[in-house]
């Protein structure tokens, strides 16, 4: 097939199936086309839509984002995971805010130079809001055009990566660049999906190599697969009653590695650590430690298991907030980014606890 054809197909199933009424797609500008980008990395769609409007809500302008504190564009990102993103959204705002007066540069080398923007995110934004001319290659274009032109191969290879971009700029049409864009998206998201592509409903069955040789199973080529591993840690949960409710000691975690600026309760790697960690920090525990259902987390690379440990302390132990410290208050938290297992260990302990109250 050859590369016009391709793009004329595809913007015609556009017009008919492609999306139009996704909430960054009204007005488009390079920021909002930027969030959308960064949010949908890794995030299906459907999650990605509730998260972005309350983002954009709090957040309008990249002024907006550049001034917040890092605890509440963190809190507005609880949940979506893979929280570099967040902190490079809030690195590139200053960045633009401090070189570019508020405004997404003209040149795809200097916007793809910004801190988590990436070749294929910079051509998307540039693209999508501007209509520049500049191909895109995410994980969705990668599996079109490898089944379409039987590109085989390991995609994360720089070879195969090599004859993709190649791929990609010949298909990318002079004009109507904005739409392309999307309809190619759309067409690898909704039609020719990772597993059970709907082939009949697509406008390249006629001639996508995968199709015509039953191979859309093979292509695009596989990852080596990297053994997982797995790591397990103790959640040490140091619970005061202060005058504003339970509260829960949070600590800051390093800006590097999982969870970097998020806030979690304190780990180790045995219960004993954490005891005695509790008592040279906080004081002795008033009553013997509780463990709690463990939580169970998959990252990229491995498995996290953390067996929570409940420890009630006195109130005039209370650590000051300071260093990193503070103290999570159940019923008022304060705005502040927790990992979605954290998050949903609260619920957990706050429901219990709901029903304890109830329960005579
Ligand atoms: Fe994907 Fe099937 Fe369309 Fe080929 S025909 S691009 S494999 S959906």
């Amino acid at each position: 097939m050859t590369h016009a054809l391709f793009a004329g197909r595809l913007l015609r199933w556009f017009a008919v199936s492609g999306r139009k009424n996704l909430p960054w797609q009204s007005a488009p500008t390079p920021y909002r086309a930027w969030v959308s980008e960064i949010m949908l990395q890794q995030t299906q769609v459907a999650t990605v839509i509730p998260y972005y409007e309350r983002f954009m809500a709090r957040f309008p302008t990249v002024q907006a984002l550049a001034d917040a504190p890092a605890d509440e564009v963190l809190h507005l990102w609880s949940g979506l995971g893979y929280y570099a993103r967040a902190r490079n959204l809030h690195a590139c705002a200053k960045r633009l805010m401090q070189e570019h007066g508020g405004e997404f540069p003209e040149s795809l080398a200097a916007v793809e130079s910004l801190p988590g923007i990436g070749r294929s995110t910079a051509a998307a934004i540039l693209a999508l809001s501007r209509g520049r001319h500049h191909a895109i290659l995410d994980g969705n274009v990668k599996r079109v055009l490898s089944r379409v032109f039987g590109i085989e191969g390991d995609p994360s290879t720089p070879a195969t990566l090599m004859r993709l971009w190649a791929q990609a700029d010949a298909c990318t049409p002079a004009q109507r660049v904005a739409d392309y864009t999307q309809a190619i998206m759309d067409l690898g998201a909704t039609v020719c999906t990772r597993s059970r592509p709907l082939c009949t409903l697509c406008p390249m069955t006629e001639d996508c190599v995968a199709a015509k040789t039953g191979r859309q199973a093979e292509l695009p080529g596989r990852k080596r697969k990297l053994a997982r591993k797995s790591r397990e840690a103790t959640l040490l949960l140091a619970q005061v009653s202060l005058n504003t409710g339970q509260s829960i000691l949070l600590e800051r975690r390093p800006e590097s590695g999982i969870w970097g600026g998020l806030w979690s309760p304190p780990q180790f790697d045995s219960e004993d650590d954490a005891l005695a960690w509790c008592r040279r920090e906080i004081g002795e525990p008033a009553q013997a430690p509780e463990a709690l259902r463990p939580i169970e987390h998959a990252f990229t690379h491995f498995d996290l298991r953390l067996n929570p440990v409940r420890v009630q302390c006195a109130e005039s132990d209370a650590v000051r907030e300071e260093g990193g410290r503070l103290w999570y208050t159940l019923r008022s938290p304060p705005r502040v980014g927790l990992p979605q297992p954290i998050k949903a260990l609260f619920e957990r302990i706050r429901n219990d606890e709901e029903i304890a109250w109830r329960v005579p």
